[in-house]
């Protein structure tokens, strides 16, 4: 089928054997690339139960239909494992130029298995495959780690996807890097590679991505790319990246400070995009995108793309840091130890609480400059004392030393940067989300009240399976114009075959029910869509939404409506009609049977 290369990558690190097996058709119709398509070839894979930081873990590295073409930001990374952080499925997605360089060189996507005797990274250059000794790059950086392996490859054509130290010492929200700057950051996925002994996967490729319909695909090209220049919503991405978030977001009343006690930053001008793009040098685009909503920005010691709204407000606001400039170090360090910012900020967060409400002493308060600035390290290398506690993420440390109803996570991953209780569609985004809780599985901030129930339930029902859509046809979320028509538009005219926008929409509901399926299989059930308790007890301290807690009995009826809507039994399990409808009765049947061993 033109538009994929029609074949998959198999390396088994134990073996070092590779094997080439033929991309199953009939799933890439079903489950379209990215996030989908990995998720079906883990399922087929995996055993539910599997430890995740155990050698039976994989790591599947997948790219969308459209990567390698020309249609804008459409060759995301789809990055697809079971996550150390929450034992659930897990896909993160990086940008860049990976996934193109992958459909070059004759790969639609890699499966790793196994673990290897010792550190090696994988090279691929077209269809010659390569385990490399790794052993002069572990225990150092991202930077230096994609410098020395692109030194050693003697070719700069190599993209890479690497982990730093954090993964390497299996630190449970350790990130996959990849050209220094961009990352698969939230889950753990680096951690994964890191028990694999596996430092980077670097490809090259000299191929390029057929298309049947060339005049139809030129023709949709021309218009998405006007579109994708025009549209509204694009401008601040174009503009401004993600710091233009700040402001608003603060305005709102849902931006984290201090650990989730308040909402709203009065010197929230300190931290925006109009501070923070002071220092930009130039922006930076994935393949093909016409965006460019990476900002490099020089620092004292280097160069930083960002930072992003997640690390200025869940890394920087929600630990009292107000400055830009110490916020831009600390995005600089977890780029470079390969931590994810969201889940590093947010545990530091809670640890200042916890020191300044005398619960435990971890010798940090909120705002400290210097003291946050030592964590990443400390946390990196697991330092005796705070740093091996904070390395646990939040909710196991919680567990071990008290806190709980201000641990604010769901099934194991941190909060991203936009409080529930502003915002009732994004505890219940938060709460059902398949990998914990996320910003990426709905974004309903703005697109309903404040606090209806109903008009929320839909926008984030409706809301997973387009977002599951994007994130398997690997196309950026920024791209605010891109949706269903427009996915089913290319897919039609890439492959030559027939799409409706109905099949397409329903593939995302297919997705959506897959990981729901394989979490169930795993353990997971109705219990675990939660908010952490301080959402329910406690109002934000300040701004329009101070004093008012997400009322538990509407979180209770949100959840209710959602699993109806889903087509869900009570406890959060979709049901056989519901997976008959979507084509996943042979998975749910098979799926659960191995669940049970
Ligand atoms: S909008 Fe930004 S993150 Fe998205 S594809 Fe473009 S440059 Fe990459």
């Amino acid at each position: 089928m033109s538009l994929y290369t029609g074949k998959i990558l198999k390396v088994d690190l134990t073996t070092r054997q590779n094997e080439i097996i033929p991309l199953n058709q009939n799933w890439a119709e079903k489950f379209i690339g990215g996030k989908g398509l990995g998720f079906r070839y883990l399922i087929e894979e995996l055993s539910p139960r599997t430890d995740p930081l155990s050698q039976e873990n994989i790591i599947i590295f997948m790219t969308g239909p459209f990567a390698g073409t020309n249609i804008p930001s459409s060759s995301r990374t789809g990055i697809v494992t079971k996550s150390p952080a929450t034992g659930t499925i897990l896909d993160s997605h990086m940008g860049g130029t990976f996934a193109a360089e992958l459909k070059f060189a004759g790969f639609d996507g890699i499966v790793i298995s196994g673990r290897a005797d010792h550190p090696v990274y994988l090279c691929i250059c077209d269809q010659a495959i390569e385990l490399k000794d790794a052993s002069g790059v572990w225990g150092k950086g991202i930077y230096d780690s994609e410098a020395l392996i692109e030194k050693e490859l003697g070719n700069k054509k190599y993209k890479k996807a690497l982990i730093g130290q954090a993964g390497e010492n299996l630190i449970p929200f350790a990130c996959i890097g990849t050209e220094s700057y961009r990352q698969a950051g939230r889950g753990g996925a680096g951690a994964v590679m890191g028990s694999k002994n596996l430092k980077a996967v670097a490809v090259k490729g000299t191929g390029a991505v057929e298309v049947k319909d060339k005049k139809g695909f030129t023709r949709l090209y021309n218009e998405a790319y006007k579109e994708v220049l025009a549209n509204e919503d694009n401008q601040w991405v174009m503009e401004e990246g993600t710091p233009f978030l700040v402001e608003p977001i603060s305005e709102m009343g849902i931006i984290p400070v201090n650990n989730y006690t308040r909402g709203q930053l009065p010197d929230s001008h300190r931290i925006s995009s109009k501070k923070v793009n002071k220092w930009t040098r130039h922006h930076r685009a994935c393949f093909s995108c016409p965006l460019g909503c990476g900002k490099l920005t020089r620092t004292k010691t280097g160069m930083v793309e960002g930072p992003e709204y997640e690390t200025l407000s869940v890394g920087g606001s929600n630990c009292g840091i107000e400055r830009a400039e110490p916020i831009i170090r600390f995005n600089e360090l977890c780029d470079d130890f390969g931590l994810d910012s969201i889940s590093t900020g947010n545990v530091i967060g809670f640890a200042m609480e916890m020191t300044e409400t005398g619960l435990h002493d971890f010798q940090i308060k909120f705002g400290q400059e210097d003291e946050y600035l030592k964590m990443p390290g400390e946390i990196t290398c697991k330092k005796p004392g705070r740093g091996e506690l904070l390395a646990l993420g939040v909710k196991k440390l919680s567990d071990r030393v008290g806190g709980s109803e201000f641990a604010m996570e769901v099934k194991g991953l941190e909060f991203p940067g936009y409080d529930p209780r502003g915002a009732y569609g994004m505890g219940l985004a938060y709460a059902t989300s398949d990998r914990g809780a996320c910003h990426l599985r709905a974004f309903p901030a703005w697109d309903a009240g404040s606090y209806e129930i109903e008009p929320n339930v839909d926008v984030v029902v409706d809301q997973n399976q387009r977002f599951a859509l994007k994130d398997s046809a690997t196309i950026c979320i920024f791209n605010h114009g891109f949706q269903v028509a427009e996915i089913t538009g290319f897919l039609s005219a890439g492959t030559g075959k027939n799409f409706t926008e109905d099949e397409i929409y329903l593939a995302g509901e297919r997705i959506w029910n897959l990981g729901r399926v394989f979490n169930i299989a795993s353990g997971f059930s109705g219990k675990d869509d939660y908010l952490p308790e301080r959402i329910h007890k406690e109002g934000l301290q300040n701004g329009p939404h101070k004093g008012k807690p997400f009322v538990k009995g509407d979180f209770a009826e949100m959840l209710r409506l959602y699993y109806e809507k889903r087509g869900w039994d009570e406890n959060g399990v979709p049901t056989e009609e519901t997976l008959e409808r979507l084509g996943l009765l042979s998975v749910k049947d098979r799926f659960l049977n191995r669940g049970k061993q």
